[in-house]
């Protein structure tokens, strides 16, 4: 649909049972006000460059880092959330947001898109019928509102700075392992202290730098897939039942046969 209308109708059911991505920055700020924070991992084997013009792979290289896992190229992308089931901590009972003026970028940004290949879709979204109305939101398929593209640019070139950082992040808390990209995530659920820490040591390196090159190990739920990565090199494991309240294998598909 290239045309939408919206007006916020502030139902606040945008704000409830989420993960949002954050900046380094925006997490600190998070957990400074109690927040509980995950990082989700994956991990996509890299064996050679993609060709140039393949605007997909230069946007996951850029949102990536690279390094190993065994003798397998990879690059390891990092998601660091905000996590919470049923209301945000920050959502008042009228509805309103108890953070407006220090929200995070994607929360002023909703109910657009961040990523580019993914097409502004109504009924993806969790805003009710009466929410896409009246007011032009996008107009032959690009967003009317000159801010709200501008904070998509933000959220972009912050995803990207931080991409080495939120990896190096992960080596600083002892965690290297992580899902096939599109097969699901490994879930880490970290002290809050430790990660604070944590992030106060990558804080003050540059995001210029490489990850230290430590290896990363992949987690499957299917027999089939950890397989075929170990038959090119990589290392990784079968998941195992949830035991440890600070780690978790998401998958999105059943096991598959041995
Ligand atoms: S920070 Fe505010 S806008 Fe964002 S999810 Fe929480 S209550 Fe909603
Ligand atoms: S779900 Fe949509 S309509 Fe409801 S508060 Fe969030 S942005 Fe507004």
């Amino acid at each position: 649909m290239d045309d939408i209308n919206f007006e916020c109708t502030a139902c606040g059911k945008c704000c409830h049972d989420l993960r949002l991505p954050l900046t380094l920055t925006e997490a600190a700020a998070w957990l400074a006000r109690g927040g509980q924070m995950e990082l989700l991992c994956e991990a996509i084997p890299w064996p050679v460059e993609p060709e140039a013009g393949n605007e997909q792979a230069a946007y996951k290289k850029a949102r990536s880092a690279a390094t190993m896992s065994g003798t397998l190229p990879v690059r390891v992308s990092v998601l660091l959330v905000a996590a919470f089931a049923g209301a945000c901590p920050n959502l008042g009972s009228d509805m309103r947001c108890g953070i407006y003026e220090q929200r995070p970028l994607v929360c002023r940004i909703y109910p657009a898109e961040i990523n580019p290949f993914v097409a502004l879709a109504p009924e993806s979204k969790a805003c009710p019928p009466e929410a896409w109305q009246h007011t032009p939101l996008q107009r032959h398929g690009v967003l009317v509102d000159e801010t709200t593209r501008e904070l998509i640019g933000e959220s972009r070139r912050a995803s990207e700075r931080e991409a080495a950082l939120r990896v190096q992040l992960c080596l600083a808390l002892g965690l290297n392992e992580a899902a096939l990209a599109n097969e699901g995530f490994v879930i880490y659920a970290p002290d809050s202290d430790a990660l604070r820490a944590a992030l106060q040591q990558v804080s003050a390196t540059s995001a210029d730098e490489p990850p230290a090159a430590a290896p990363w190990s992949f987690v499957s739920n299917r027999a089939a897939t950890l397989e075929t990565l170990l038959s090119v090199g990589a290392t990784g494991r079968l998941s195992q039942p949830a035991t440890d309240a600070h780690f978790r294998y998401h998958g999105y598909f059943p096991e598959e046969p041995a």
